[in-house]
């Protein structure tokens, strides 16, 4: 247990644990990124090394659509998996990589397709919200889709007054707390925001009495009603940049303290916890990246059917 407080010594020293940079790949990726008309994207959470040298950096349907939107023959999500899906979903005609295949997400597989619809089945007059950070299969078997971000709007410009909401729990209950809505909740959450606690929140107001609390809603409503602001990721970037205060708490993954540092270097930034690392999210490293663009692995392909449904989903989230 590491005690005093919480400082950029502790976001250091976790993300020299969490990272080995091998700058000799640098090279080698910018020259097959060249060779296979490819484009690089980084989710927020990467590590550093990774978000330096993407072509863009974002949240994963940020990073989808801005990518569906380019000439690129290869799209190489530096993410988890959920998130090259959502690439592949918006880009049939792109090839998606995802560099290391074992880069799940623990809260997209929370949830099975045959749960979803057994769910369904019990509950025939629920719209059916799947939140992003979950599989292609399951985005197809939902009405419609919302991120951490508008997901209230999403909610609210549905006609049923009964919505299941999936995979988050955590989210789930924040929106609920937002909205007027029955909601019914799914027992899945991410790991990484689950273990942020309140006493972590309070320990870090002690220690910087002048910083902002800035968390994400995957995390439990206890932290949330500690906080300044529950927002997503690219609400956090926004939100420090357009701020007056020079301190800022940040209670999601540490590996946006790297952009946010980036963009606003006058600005200081202290993890809310030291646990706030998602260990999937670290799997990728330049050697995978250049290895995944030279065997040109690891494939994302959904079934058409599948990717169609999927689509529909998201597509009906970006009406709102
Ligand atoms: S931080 Fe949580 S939601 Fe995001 S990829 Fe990791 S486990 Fe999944």
């Amino acid at each position: 247990m590491v005690k005093g407080p919480i400082d950029d010594k502790y976001y250091d020293d976790a993300l020299a644990l969490a990272s080995s940079i091998d700058t000799q790949y640098i090279e080698k990726i910018r020259e097959l990124k060249e060779k296979k008309r490819a484009i690089i994207l980084a989710h927020n959470y990467q590590r550093p090394e990774i978000q330096d040298l993407a072509d863009l950096v974002g949240d994963s349907l940020d990073l989808s659509r801005k990518a569906a939107a380019t000439d690129a023959e290869v799209i190489v999500f530096c993410g988890v998996y959920f998130m090259a899906e959502s690439a592949a979903i918006l880009s049939p005609e792109k090839t998606v990589l995802l560099p290391v295949k074992e880069a799940g997400c623990q809260l997209a597989d929370m949830i099975t397709i045959q749960e979803l619809r057994k769910k369904k089945k019990e509950n025939p007059k629920a719209a059916v919200v799947c939140y992003v950070n979950s599989s292609a299969q399951v985005k197809a078997e939902s009405d419609i889709c919302c991120t951490s971000a508008n997901g209230v709007g999403v909610i609210n410009s549905l006609k049923e007054n009964k919505i299941l909401f999936v995979p988050d729990e955590h989210l789930g209950r924040y929106l609920e707390s937002k909205t007027k809505k029955d909601v019914i909740l799914w027992k899945g959450f991410c790991p990484t925001h689950y273990n942020l606690l309140a006493k972590d929140i309070l320990r870090a107001k002690e220690d910087h009495p002048e910083a902002k609390v800035l968390v994400h809603p995957e995390c439990r409503l206890s932290v949330i009603d500690l906080a300044d602001e529950a927002i997503s990721t690219n609400g956090i970037l926004e939100y420090v940049k357009k701020s007056e205060t020079k301190e800022f708490i940040i209670g999601t993954e540490m590996g946006i303290i790297h952009r946010l540092k980036k963009e606003s270097p006058n600005k200081k930034f202290y993890p809310a916890s030291k646990n706030l690392i998602c260990p999937s999210m670290k799997l990728i490293t330049l050697k995978e990246i250049a290895q995944s663009l030279e065997k040109m692995r690891y494939k994302i392909e959904i079934p058409e059917e599948v990717r169609k449904k999927a689509k529909k989903s998201l597509d009906r989230m970006l009406e709102v």
